[in-house]
């Protein structure tokens, strides 16, 4: 088993009291709420002083600079201040059974190299960590710039205190694969590694801006299904790491054999894998579905979810049966955690106006109206692929959220996983 303790707790720990005033003035500039002495000084509540003591440090720190004067409300211009993003870099790893990517960010998120490894690696999770490590390595090597953390999102349930993969049911070889130690004695920062889905819905939680987000579900729909929780703001992973890992869920009167073993599984029914046998199954009946074997073997799912797929009568079939099964396993979802936000996001598909529709009006149906008189359901715009961002973002949680007073007494993350080390 692999240690739980950690340089950088998963968890929020008890904050270093002391550095919290300095913590508090550090994200208000980053977070933008606040960007001159004068607001920083009102939103702390510090005085003058304690005020000009703090921002210092953070200066001298270098989380912080000053970019010009601001307007004047009266007496002098105030000196304005923002977050220095570019102090550091986070890398960023993606992997799944259909790609494996890795990036780099600066401190705000925004990506600045992105690479696509050969998918084939999940299957070897040794060679897949080492050429992830290779990879960012070289992304940094002529950045004259330190590394401040890694984020890696991995389909399969985590065990986030770890950093380990629990059981994930396309990628078998990386059952109880421990992600961070080596990604952290490699890479010599700290690592958080969790599952794809609440990745997606920490980014869409960050990206929806004009839709309330605090309770929110998403739903992914690719070769699995999975969906991540969003309950007052925070991810809700559960005991385990297994919160919102519905896929084997069972589907009412169904007897579809399902990949698990089991019979009648929401995935078997309703997503891509079982979508697609379905398919080849009934394809005597579909010329569109012949067409599609003709023309490249088995259908795929984006050849269901096409406008062409979504058109034809068979796939239409199976794509009202997909939509009505998630649409019921959605309405139980719904009634336990009475989310305002439900976001659909196809996996390398786009997902379909009637698609959507037919969902909604099954969980309009399924669930009791006052769960719903504030719910909406949306799907993505763009096809789901890689999230590098979603990792970013859950990184940045981390480093600029609760754990920030922990460590910016020792300077950057790294040193302060350094010297819990040494402790
Ligand atoms: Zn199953």
């Amino acid at each position: 088993m692999p240690a739980k303790r950690n340089a950088m707790k998963s968890t929020p720990q008890h904050a270093n009291i002391a550095n919290v005033p300095l913590a508090r003035i550090v994200q208000l500039v980053q977070r933008n709420e606040a960007n001159n002495r004068p607001a920083l000084e009102q939103a702390t509540g510090l005085g003058r002083t304690a005020a000009r003591q703090r921002i210092d440090t953070a200066l001298r720190l270098g989380l912080i600079e000053e970019s010009g004067s601001g307007k004047s409300t009266g007496g002098r211009t105030p000196r304005l201040l923002r977050f220095r993003s570019g102090a550091a870099l986070l890398a960023l790893c993606a992997i799944s059974q259909t790609y494996a990517v890795v990036g780099i960010s600066d401190l705000d998120g925004t990506i600045i190299d992105r690479r696509r490894l050969d998918n084939s690696i999940f299957t070897d999770p040794d060679i897949a960590l080492n050429r992830m490590v290779d990879a960012i390595s070289d992304m940094t090597h002529d950045r004259d710039l330190p590394l401040w953390a890694v984020g890696v999102g991995v389909t399969g349930i985590i065990d986030f205190a770890t950093g380990t993969v629990i059981s994930p049911p396309v990628m078998p070889e990386w059952h109880d694969v421990n992600v961070r130690s080596p990604l952290e004695s490699r890479l010599h920062a700290p690592v958080w590694v969790d599952n794809d889905v609440n990745l997606l819905a920490v980014e869409a939680q960050r990206t929806l801006t004009n839709e309330n987000t605090d309770n929110l579900v998403y739903l992914k729909i690719g070769q699995g299904i999975g969906a991540g929780l969003i309950v007052n703001g925070a991810i809700h992973r559960g005991a385990d790491g297994a919160a919102g890992d519905i896929g084997h869920v069972a589907v009412p009167g169904s007897n579809v054999p399902c990949r698990c073993g089991k019979t009648g599984c929401l995935e078997a029914v309703a997503a891509g894998w079982g979508m697609t046998a379905q398919a080849v199954e009934s394809s005597d009946d579909s010329p569109y579905l012949q067409q599609c074997i003709a023309d490249h073997g088995e259908p795929t799912l984006a050849d269901l979810f096409s406008p062409a797929g979504a058109a034809d009568h068979v796939v239409g079939r199976i794509l009202r049966t997909s939509a009505d099964a998630i649409g019921e396993t959605l309405s139980s979802i719904i009634n336990l955690l009475n989310p305002s936000l439900v976001v659909i996001g196809g996996e390398g598909i786009t997902i379909g106006e009637a698609y959507l529709a037919r969902l909604r009006e099954c969980v309009y149906r399924r669930s009791l109206p006052p769960t719903t008189r504030n719910l909406r359901i949306v799907a993505t715009t763009e096809t789901v692929t890689d999230n590098l961002e979603g990792a970013a973002n859950l990184i940045r949680r981390q480093l600029f959220g609760d754990e920030l007073p922990n460590w910016i007494d020792d300077g950057t993350p790294v040193d302060y996983m350094l010297a819990s080390h040494a402790r």
